[in-house]
């Protein structure tokens, strides 16, 4: 749905007038968010004017050490808000009530509305400098436009002249995969990807054949660029058509800012954990109520874009992107019919049946085993309580049988073939959109009623430091509560939980501890370990003059949780940039100099609680003796 845009209404708010480029635009694939509007470049400096876009007020100003870091939101007659993110500082009035209202909480972080009346602007003020803070990975402006329903307007809609794109998008890739237990693609029940290539006349096919049956998943990884940029911005739109029909449109022109969770089901999530690859389905999974998709028979669930391969036929498909300003790219390829019946027989025997690979992936658990006794695969024997069921082979592919198994109808905890077995931890299915919990002898899970986008094949494995519950593949839209009993744990206050992600790094979790049992509340699933952070953060003064104080703090495990700053028993302001791990000092009178001699106190706390405090005096630094020469040192 494209929203109402009023030409004219905003200015450009930085450089405007001149050519201006991007480095991130609205929509990109970031992690657990879609990007919320323009990333404009600053050509590698701060300190640029930033302009109120529109009349209107200051509606609110907040300080984070992540995300927007100094952002101004401002509020418009016409119900819309434009919001300033990364700011370096802010305008002289803004930047003093900020300041006050900093001290009198004593607090770095807040978040502040001022009321209508207290801070008007006029389109084109100057309202800040631009700067890098907050999560920015360099100095740029971040510029979103909202609509008076906090919808995200994408601001290209504004076809502001600094910005000039002519640049098409560009295919990097595709994926395709099965979606149904009777589904294959060239043979196998499988997610495959495929590069696409550029043809003479500048559209894009594909050098593979492409055989399949059944309903498959287009997922596709997909960029834009813009005029004098080299970055890779997200996609606007896509459209994906099967032998001219239209199955699946996606829209990013505007959407509502409680929806942006949702990314973790529009894109292929597992691909990203695994490959930091962010792909765009192009139909609609289950749990996806994203309201930025039209696909043919939208009323049935199992359908939504999904690719229908079903009529011994061969099928055309094609993907258009589009850009803002209708640039586009098109890519076509052809699937052929899968006429050959899927091998049942052919394996090579062995002795020692084992595993090769166990994946889960649309409500089937897949296993491949090899060295089975006998070339023709027997059957699997799925155990779950007391019931056993007989799985019959489904293919045989590489050497390999393979059993898809719907956990829909079968949820096993243990998988026999031929003479080897295997423990799949599979506990219980967690349906979404209601409470539910799981419970065994040491681990106690809730689930809520938002903390699922689909259903769960709960998995949950224990050894005396870690808890793993499912893999860390599978997103959570909400929260979940976890409980567990361990055994021989002392040291209560050091000790939490930490996720460890597929590389081996830890984030801090936390956890409340009563005796031996500790719980925590968790958004992410995957592996939970037990860890004590027993070292104290890092902090040093860099510099403790009249003119200011500076310190560098970091802490190695669970991470700053707070400092704070006094100098004679007086709190001081200390602006935090966790990227170069730096704080220093910002005055309440920013002319007046700090007393030569005052005593400064600097303590800094972990997440955890531990404690480093250093003391210094205010001096005014000697002049330096000119440095000696260094002789230069020959390589
Ligand atoms: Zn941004």
């Amino acid at each position: 749905m494209k929203p109402v845009v009023m030409p004219g209404y905003f200015m450009f708010p930085i450089l405007p007038g001149q050519q201006n480029s991007l480095s991130g635009g609205m929509g990109d694939l970031r992690a657990n968010h879609f990007h919320a509007g323009l990333d404009i470049r600053t050509g590698g400096r701060e300190g640029l004017d930033v302009h109120a876009a529109a009349d209107g007020y200051v509606a609110r100003i907040a300080v984070t050490a992540g995300g927007y870091g100094n952002v101004i939101f401002l509020k418009h007659p016409n119900g819309a808000t434009t919001v300033y993110g990364h700011l370096k500082t802010l305008n002289d009035t803004l930047g003093t009530f900020l300041r006050q209202e900093q001290y009198r909480k004593q607090t770095f972080e807040i978040d502040l509305r001022p009321a209508p009346g207290q801070f008007p602007v006029q389109k084109g003020d100057v309202i800040a400098l631009s700067g890098n803070t907050g999560g920015s990975g360099g100095p740029h402006l971040h510029f979103e436009i909202r609509d008076d329903r906090d919808n995200l307007i994408n601001p290209l809609l504004y076809n502001f002249s600094e910005l000039r794109d002519e640049v098409p998008p560009y295919f990097e890739r595709i994926a395709l995969r099965t979606l149904t237990p009777g589904s294959r693609l060239n043979g196998e029940y499988a997610r495959q990807t495929f590069a696409p290539v550029r043809r003479a006349d500048g559209s894009y096919g594909l050098n593979q054949t492409i055989i399949a049956t059944g309903l498959l998943g287009l997922e596709i990884l997909a960029y834009d660029k813009t005029n004098g940029s080299p970055y890779r911005n997200g996609i606007n739109c896509v459209e994906v058509k099967l032998d001219g029909r239209e199955m699946f449109t996606y829209s990013m022109n505007s959407f509502p800012h409680e929806e942006t969770r949702f990314i973790n089901v529009h894109m292929d999530y597992e691909t990203e954990r695994l490959f930091g690859q962010r792909y765009h389905r192009c139909y609609v999974a289950d749990g996806n109520m994203l309201s930025l998709y039209h696909t043919d028979q939208p009323n049935i669930p199992t359908r939504r874009g999904r690719l229908p391969m079903m009529d011994g036929q061969a099928h055309e498909v094609a993907v258009t992107l589009f850009d803002v300003h209708q640039n586009s790219a098109l890519l076509r390829f052809r699937v052929q019919p899968d006429t050959a019946a899927t091998p049942l027989a052919g394996l090579k025997p062995g002795n020692q049946a084992e595993a090769v690979t166990t994946t889960t992936d649309q409500n089937i658990l897949k296993l491949a085993v090899r060295n089975l006794p006998d070339t023709l695969a027997p059957p699997a024997m799925l155990m779950e309580g007391k019931k056993t069921t007989e799985q019959a082979v489904s293919y045989i592919h590489n050497n390999a049988a393979v059993y898809l198994i719907d956990m829909n109808q079968n949820l096993p905890e243990m998988v026999q073939f031929g003479a080897g077995r295997m423990a799949t931890n599979l506990k219980k299915r967690i349906i979404p959109g209601r409470e539910d919990r799981y419970e065994d002898a040491n681990v106690s899970l809730q689930f809520g009623p938002k903390t699922l986008f689909d259903t769960l094949y709960l998995s949950v494995r224990q050894t005396p430091w870690n808890l793993e519950i499912n893999q860390n593949t599978i997103p959570l839209n909400d929260f979940m509560t976890a409980t567990w009993t361990t055994p021989g744990v002392s040291d209560t206050m050091r000790t939490k939980i930490y996720l460890v992600n597929g590389r081996g790094q830890e984030k801090y979790v936390g956890g409340i501890w009563q005796k031996n049992k500790i719980t925590f509340r968790t958004r992410e699933l995957g592996r939970f370990q037990l860890m004590a952070d027993v070292i104290p953060p890092q902090a040093r003064f860099v510099s403790v003059t009249p003119n200011g104080l500076s310190a560098r703090i970091a802490d190695d495990l669970s991470g700053i949780r707070s400092f704070r700053a006094m100098v004679d028993g007086e709190w001081v302001l200390m602006q935090y940039d966790y990227k170069r791990a730096l704080l220093w000092s910002d005055k309440l009178n920013p002319t007046q100099p700090f007393t030569d001699g005052a005593e400064v106190m600097l303590e800094v706390t972990d997440n955890v609680g531990n404690v480093t405090s250093i003391q210094g005096i205010i001096s005014t630094p000697k002049p330096r003796a000119k440095p000696v020469a260094k002789r230069k040192r020959r390589r």
